[in-house]
Order: C-alpha cells, then structure tokens, then sequence
C-alpha cells in the first residue's frame, strides 16, 4: 500500500525514481508523482492520476537531476486525483515531501499553525510539509523543523523530504509505516521496499520507529527525536531480481499459482532434514510452554489461521483461538495464564496486526510472525519468525503465500507434536505428505484449460456467487470466495453449507451460482450433497470440486487427495484458478484490482 522511493547523489535520478515506483506498483495505488531537484525553477514536480505509464508519458528531458523523491499513493484523506497526488509542497514550494500513512491530528495542526494557510488538496500530507515551511518561516533550521513536527505530528507515516534550496540531503523519518536506507556507492536512497532498491543496491539500513535519518550522498546519520545520534550496521539482502519478473507469464497471479509446487518442495528442504522435520528449538519450546495460542492476522491470512487450527489444535495439543487484528483492539478476548500470539503475514507489515503486536509486546506476551518478508517489521519486533520461503508475492491476491503459510503451520504443528511424543504427530508423516500435496497440485494445475471452460458459462456474468463446504472445506470456501470477490467484482459469501439454511438461501434462485468443495470423509460429502440438493431444487447453477473418491462422475474438477490436516492446501489451489479465469473472462486487470493494495500498511 502506498510507496516510497527517494536517490540522493546520482545523476540517474529519474530512472531510478521511475524504475522504483514500477517495482513498488503491486502494492497498490492510485496516483503517482515524482520530485527531481534539478537547480532549475527549484526542480520539477510532476504527478498524474492512474498507472506508472501515465506518469512515466509525462516526464521531458529537462525532468532529471542527482536528488529526487516518488510516491504511489493509496488515498486515505481526499480522492484519487492530481492535487491530492504526492509530491506536496510547502506554502513557497521549497520543501517537498512525500507521506505513507495516516496523520490523525492534522485538522488540529491546521488549526494551531497554519489558519491563513491555502491548500491545494485535502490530504492530512500537505498539512505536514505546510507546518515544516512555516516552522522554517518562522526562525527553525530545516532539521529544527522537520523535528518539532515529527514532535506534533501524531499516526503513522513514513516521510522523505526534500529541501530545494540544498538539496543534497534526503531528511527522513518513520513511525509505523515501512521505510529503509539502501546504502549505494556514492550516492544513497531510501525505500518503502527492498525489492525495489535491488537494482541499485543490495546493502540496506533498518530504520525504526520515531527515527530520523539524514541521507546524504555519501552519509547515512540516524537519531532519536531528542537528536541523540544512534549506531546502525548496513547488512547484505539476498534478493534476486530475476523472482520479481513475470517471465512468460501474462499475469503474476497465474506464475505464483504455479509456483505452488515447488514452494511446497521449498519447505520441506527449509523445514526438514532427512525427512525428520526441523523447527527452531525455542519455538518449540514457546509453543509448548503456552496454554493457548492466538492467530492474529488479517484477509487471507486469517484464513490460512483457520485451515491450520484443527491440525494445531490436534497436533499440539493446546487450544487455537482466531482473531481478526483489526478487530482486536475492540473484540480482545479474554486471555488464558500463558498466551502465545502468532502473527500470520505475507508481508510483515500489515498494520493492523502491528498494532495488536505492539500491545503483545508492551503485555509481555510472547510472539511468532509467520511471513514471507525476512527483516519486515513483525519479523523484527516479535520473539520468533518463520519464514515462508515463497519467495516475492507480487499479484494483490495472495495465492502461494496463503498455501505456504499453511504448510508452515503444519512444519510448527509437527514439530511441536514430535516433541510432545503426540500419536497422531507420529503417525502423519508431513514431509512424505506435503510432497504428495506438491502432486496433488501440479494435477490441478494441469486441469487448467478444463477449468476455465467451466467457469466461463458460470462467472463471466454473473453479480453474486456462493461457496460452500463443511469442515475444513469451509475455512477454504472463505479463502475461495475471498480471492473470487477481490479481483472479479464478483459479490461473494462463503458460506458453511449447513448454515445457509438458517437464512441465506433466500438469496438463492435461478442462476445463483453456487460452488460446493467437498473433500474430508464420506460422511461430511454426503452432508454437503444434501445441501447441494437443496440449493439446485432453487435453481442454482452448481459447481462441485471434489476429492478424487468422493467425486462423482457428473462433478466439475476433481483433486487429488491429500491427508486431511493439509486439504486446504490442494482444495484452494482450483479456487484460485477459478477466480483467475473469471476475473480474465470479465476483462479485468487480475494483479491489479481496484482499491486494494498488496501491502496493507494503513489501519
Ligand atoms: N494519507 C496520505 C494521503 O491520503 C498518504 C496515503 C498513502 O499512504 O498513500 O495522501
């Protein structure tokens, strides 16, 4: 959600403001701008509504310089359009700066300092770079300034800004959103994202929380508000730039569904040793000594929470509890003696569970942060990580990470019931049985022209749609629905096929479809095809994907089985391709959905 990237020192300003802003392009955005200081007309501003392309027509030979600021934006106060865009300016036009995240107390600050002030848009951003130009006006150096404000400004926000009359420094500083300093030779840059420095750089500088940094071509100081100067190493990132191309592929979504086996094949070899399963000791040791634990996430992960709860709860014997982490904060349950939270994240950034980890933290509770993102931030503030080994995840609907994060789970799950001397932790040979998932995907994934014919008399029109299962096949028809609403428009519900008859099946009738997973055992299908039954007697149009030996001839896609703790795995893999394939049908972007943004660092 909304991206930063800023160069100091290096006359390739532009293309490496517009290279970075391209890579930052999955997390979602709206409007786009760039700043490059250039000495001339105290540089050039430019910003445009929509895509990176639109920007990127916009800009002549006379946009470049040694020092510049870009920003995606993913609107929180005012629309989506070219005044509300950032860059923003101070009152004169000599400071500019660019704002991920959310001022809470920017009507206030307008009020106390900036009442004669005019604005040009209605962003909570351009009252921020206002009170550092008139903080300035008023007698504070550039540094004074940009700290007093840092002072008064309460929220969230990562902040690069520029000075046009000396702009051979980057001031910078963050709370809660993500920034980080990409150390290059001679020259400097700062970023929302590793992935989007890698071209340049692959040493990198962390920077927390109420930090302030100044970049300069050939220096990086970081200080606390109260100006005290604090250490910090550079470290090296291992990121290949070739695992954020699409190669031939003419959506990310369909490379990352595919990709699906060997990630699954990724984690044995992260997780295992010889087939004996392998986990850090002291998240062992953490799960064993709570008496609960917590699931803490948001969207598809908080789905991947549930296909995982059954097998947790009976592996390691102790009680999984779910929470929706932006709920949290009003819907806290009652907490048990020895709480463990595990927070579930593709990107280690999602702030609404940062939130509820910042509160874990200052209650002393332990944590684990299940991500895909090393060195993000629930990575870096919780006790323990495990890493997805997905590799980047660039499409908005999450498909291999949702997979990945389940198979971890079941890597912990084992783990601890190993450790426990737990029966059924004995007798389910993960590694045996996450290889036979790995098949049991790359079968699905053959079945792909079958599937989008089917989903195109069913999808390509329709307004509403249902999924429905029991058991585990429900927690993936939350999953399904989700992905199916979040790129095709398509209003979906998920729905636990026994309770649609407790109201919701008013809203089935001719045409509805409705998708039905079966896979678990005999009983629970022959329940499921009872509500099969009831829903096509109403007239909807039925889509059965089932486990091969539960199937029945007449049954739409067929999956291979697989052991039941790791259904969820094969079952959403057909889901996917089935939001996929309508989302295309539809003449949809399916990477880049309307409103949503892949990193979700806003509250
Ligand atoms: N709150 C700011 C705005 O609406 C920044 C949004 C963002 O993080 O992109 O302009």
């Amino acid at each position: 959600m909304c991206g930063i990237v800023g160069v100091v020192g290096n006359r390739n300003a532009t293309d490496i403001l517009m290279q970075g802003l391209e890579k930052l392009e999955y997390r979602g955005y709206d409007s786009a701008g760039i700043f490059v200081a250039n000495g001339v007309n105290n540089g050039r501003l430019i910003k445009s509504v929509g895509r990176i392309a639109d920007l990127r027509s916009k800009l002549g030979i006379d946009v470049a310089g040694s020092t510049g600021i870009g920003h995606t934006r993913w609107a929180t106060h005012g629309p989506a359009s070219k005044e509300n865009a950032h860059p923003h300016t101070s009152a004169t036009g000599r400071f500019i700066l660019v704002h991920n995240g959310v001022i809470e107390n920017y009507l206030a600050i307008k009020e106390e300092f900036l009442a004669n002030h005019e604005f040009n848009g209605q962003t909570d951003t351009e009252i921020a770079v206002h009170l550092i130009g008139q903080l300035v006006e008023d007698g504070l150096s550039v540094l004074e300034a940009f700290k007093k404000s840092l002072h008064l400004i309460e929220g969230s926000y990562a902040f690069a800004l520029v000075d046009s009359e000396n702009p051979d420094v980057i001031y910078v500083a963050k709370n809660k959103s993500p920034l980080l300093i990409g150390v290059g030779e001679g020259y400097n840059m700062v970023c929302s994202d590793a992935m989007a420095m890698i071209r340049e750089t692959s040493e990198f500088m962390e920077i927390h929380d109420k930090e302030l940094v100044i970049v300069t071509k050939d220096s990086v100081s970081v200080q606390d508000y109260a100006g005290n100067s604090l250490e910090r190493e550079s470290y090296t990132a291992e990121l290949d730039l070739s695992d954020i191309g699409k190669g031939t592929y003419p959506y990310y979504m369909l490379k990352e569904i595919d990709e699906q086996p060997s990630v699954m094949r990724k984690l044995i070899s992260a997780y295992s040793d010889n087939g004996q399963v392998k986990v850090d000791e002291a998240i062992i040791k953490a799960v064993q000594e709570a008496d609960r634990l917590y699931i803490i996430a948001a969207g598809t992960s908080y789905h991947a929470g549930f296909a995982a709860k059954n097998m947790l709860e009976a592996l390691t014997n102790t009680p999984v509890e779910l929470g929706i982490a932006s709920e949290w904060g009003y819907n806290q349950p009652l907490l048990s003696q020895k709480p463990l939270f595990i927070f579930i994240s593709q990107s280690g950034e999602t702030a609404d569970s940062r939130q509820v980890l910042v509160r874990a933290n200052e209650m002393g509770i332990p944590s684990l942060t299940v991500t895909n993102v090393p060195g993000s931030t629930l990575s870096r503030e919780a006790n323990y990580t495990m890493l997805l080994h997905a590799g980047p995840e660039i499409a908005v609907a999450s498909t291999k990470a949702y997979t990945a994060q389940i198979a971890t789970l079941a890597f912990l799950a084992k783990a601890v019931g190993d450790a426990d001397g737990n029966e059924k932790a004995k007798a389910f040979d993960l590694v045996h049985e996450l290889s036979l998932v790995a098949q049991s995907i790359e079968a699905t994934l053959s079945e792909k022209d079958s599937i989008a014919e089917k989903v195109e008399g069913l999808l390509a029109k329709t307004r509403t749609a249902f999924y429905i299962g029991r058991g585990n096949d429900y927690y993936v028809a939350m999953e399904a629905s989700l992905k199916l609403k979040e790129i095709s428009y398509i209003q979906c519900e998920g729905f636990a096929a026994g309770e649609l008859k407790h109201g919701t099946i008013s809203l089935i009738e001719d045409g509805v479809p409705v998708l039905a997973l079966i896979s678990s055992d005999e009983a629970v299908a022959a329940h499921t095809r009872g509500n099969i039954q009831e829903v096509a007697a109403r007239g909807a149009n039925v889509l059965v994907i089932a486990e091969e030996g539960l199937a029945r001839e007449t049954d739409d896609i067929k999956v291979v089985p697989v052991h039941p703790y790791l259904s969820a795995i094969s079952m959403v893999v057909p889901t996917q391709l089935v939001a996929y394939y309508a989302t295309l049908q539809r003449g949809l972007d399916v990477d880049k959905p309307r409103n949503l943004a892949k990193s979700v660092t806003v509250e």
